[in-house]
């Protein structure tokens, strides 16, 4: 299966994304994990991208294009992928079509999760991340049992620094004027199944799985 997850900063697309590659044995390509671990890493394409992740603005297109045209000619995702991230612009999406179209496929299923404006803010700053490991937590509504360490691996937990207050507003912005129009452009193709994201993350999930047609209930 070939899936896109949509949805504002803050839906709950990694989150999500997690449980539904083990469920579905996908390989889960995010953009921005690929983002921040290439700048970990230190390159020089990851030193452009981060001048626009600090200001929560998007990274340009062609680089964004380049980085998932290269990522989804691997072998794994032969047989499919989560996309969580990518496509946030009309330019991303058609590219995307594009690029499948030429691989002689097209997507499956567009999942758009939805959550009301006034949650992002509070579930964005409240995000923690493990620098090992990338599991995700929130300090309220998702925590650890030990407020810097991940449950699963130990590592090291740490806020993201585009999870600022300032920052966060930035991207919610971007989100409105960028990323929004494509849930008109994939209702246009027939593949958008909006599910309701605000509510238990454990709910969220069998509303995603039932979308896809799979009873997890
Ligand atoms: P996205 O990838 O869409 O930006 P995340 O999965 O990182 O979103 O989730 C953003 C924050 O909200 C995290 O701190 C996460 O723990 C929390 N979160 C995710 N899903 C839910 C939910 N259903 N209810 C409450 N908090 C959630
Ligand atoms: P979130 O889901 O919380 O917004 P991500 O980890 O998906 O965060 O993205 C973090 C940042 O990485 C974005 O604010 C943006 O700067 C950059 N980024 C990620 N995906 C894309 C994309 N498809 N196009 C352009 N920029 C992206
Ligand atoms: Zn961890």
């Amino acid at each position: 299966m070939k899936i896109v997850l949509l949805g504002p900063p803050g839906a709950g697309k990694g989150t999500q994304a997690e449980m539904l590659v083990k469920k579905l044995f996908l390989p889960h390509i995010s953009t921005g994990d690929m983002f921040r671990a290439a700048i970990a890493a230190g390159t020089d394409l990851a030193m452009e991208a981060k001048s626009y992740m600090d200001k929560g603005q998007l990274v340009p297109d062609a680089l964004t294009i380049g980085i998932i045209r290269d990522r989804i000619a691997q072998p794994d995702c032969r047989e499919g992928f989560l996309l969580d991230g990518f496509p946030r612009t009309l330019a991303q999406a058609e590219a995307l079509d594009q690029m499948l179209a030429d691989m002689d496929t097209e997507l499956d299923a567009v999942l758009n999760i939805s959550v009301p404006l006034d949650n992002l803010v509070t579930r964005l700053t409240g995000r923690r991340m493990c620098r090992q490991c990338g599991n995700i937590y929130h300090m309220t509504y998702n925590p650890p049992k030990d407020e810097n360490t991940c449950d699963s691996c130990n590592g090291e937990l740490y806020q993201r620094s585009d999870d600022k207050e300032e920052t966060v507003k930035n991207r919610l912005t971007v989100y409105e004027n960028q990323t929004a129009p494509l849930i008109e452009y994939y209702t246009n193709t027939g593949k958008l199944k909006t599910v309701d994201g605000d509510q238990a993350i454990g709910k969220v999930l069998v509303d995603l799985g039932a979308a896809l047609g799979q009873n997890w209930a």
